[in-house]
């Protein structure tokens, strides 16, 4: 491996093939103008359409490119996970592969970095080519999220980003199987601040967030950020015990002073039946939510699996385990018990 070069451009890919051309062109024009070293990680998600093989085409033309193949695909978030594992900048900057994100934005990033800023947010300031629904859902979400979570994780904002490598650091360390890296990185803390531009319109192929992944993403940024969920319990309980009392003292006076019955229908007792049920079983699925991912963590799996690599050494990361049984490249990491210190972390006054 050549000397560490100051900016790790992360991308993950799943099944792009006809965005990967276009895509590292303009980043490697973008980064060459800025006159610093850079490499380009490109994180194979299990892509099946090809996009694997014109990464390695392209990464054998351009030892600046490096390639992460998983085993299988494991995700966005999981897959972004792996290209801060690896990058070895002094800025990492996240970026999805499919040019919604323009690559000339990055420059704008790295300008805020060096007055001294540790995560370089880019905010939607306007979101071409999704379906309203998807930008009304995103804009409620978001707005939901911030007043149920403690930290700050900013409105309009997806993965594209850019971190120092003290905050790639703590990343690593957050070993955690349902990721949410916006919120991660928010949670991180240090000096944060963000810049605006325009989210395009995917540039080729269809999104791979279906409606189904999309809600299963939300439960994740929720529960990983938030007990709301569960504290929100003891208020139906509180509501409902009120309720009851209310209830049986106006029943109670009703009797005494008309001496009839009262609420004596069947069909009452059968929608408070209903209702209550539907009550309980939904606050079950809310505690199972968080049992589930609990058992998620406690299994330990490492994240992701990784095939091959192409132009990297090892992961920086204590804990995740690399397969490359007969390959000989890297040795299967130990589980070590606390954080490992990483070059990035010394201080950038440099910059
Ligand atoms: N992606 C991935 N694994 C997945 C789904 C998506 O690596 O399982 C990548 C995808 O190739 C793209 C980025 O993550 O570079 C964002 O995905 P997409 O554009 O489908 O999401 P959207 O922009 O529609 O929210
Ligand atoms: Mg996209």
């Amino acid at each position: 491996m050549s000397e560490a070069p100051t900016y790790s451009i992360v991308a993950p890919v799943y099944n792009e093939i006809g965005n990967l051309r276009p895509f590292t062109a303009q980043v490697r024009a973008v980064m060459d103008g800025l006159g610093e070293p850079w490499e380009l990680l490109l994180v194979d998600d299990g892509s099946s359409d090809g996009s694997r093989e014109l990464m390695l085409d392209l990464a054998a033309a351009d030892p600046r490119l490096r390639v992460i193949s998983f085993a299988r695909n494991f995700g966005h978030q999981v897959a972004v996970t792996a290209g801060v594992d690896y990058a070895s900048g002094r800025a990492v900057v996240l970026i999805d592969a499919d040019l919604q994100d323009p690559p000339a934005v990055i420059p704008r990033l790295i300008e805020k970095w060096q007055e001294g800023y540790d995560v370089v947010y880019a905010v939607r300031a306007v979101r071409r080519g999704e379906s309203w629904l998807k930008r009304l859902s995103a804009k409620l979400f978001y707005r939901l999220l911030h007043r149920i979570t403690d930290i700050n994780i900013p409105v309009d904002t997806g993965d594209f980003r850019l971190m120092d490598a003290r905050v790639a650091a703590v990343l690593r360390q957050m070993r955690e199987q349902r990721r949410f890296v916006r919120g991660m990185t928010s949670w991180a803390g240090f000096r944060q601040t963000g810049i605006e531009y325009v989210r395009e319109e995917r540039a080729w192929g269809e999104t791979k967030y279906p409606l189904r992944k999309m809600i299963a993403f939300a439960l994740d940024a929720v529960t990983s950020f938030s007990f709301f969920p569960l504290q929100i319990m003891i208020v139906m309980s509180l509501f409902l015990g009120v309720a009851s009392l209310l209830t049986g003292l106006a029943i109670t006076i009703l009797r005494l002073t008309r001496g009839e019955e009262f609420f004596g229908g069947q069909a009452t007792t059968i929608i408070l039946l209903l209702l209550l049920s539907s009550f309980q079983l939904f606050f079950l699925f809310v505690i199972g939510q968080y049992v589930a991912r609990g058992y998620d963590e406690a299994r330990d799996r490492p994240l992701y699996v990784v095939a091959s690599t192409v132009g990297l050494g090892p992961p920086r990361v204590a804990n995740q385990r690399l397969p490359m049984a007969g390959g000989g490249e890297a040795p299967a990491l130990a589980k070590a018990p606390g954080p490992r210190q990483t070059e990035g972390e010394q201080s950038r006054s440099a910059s």
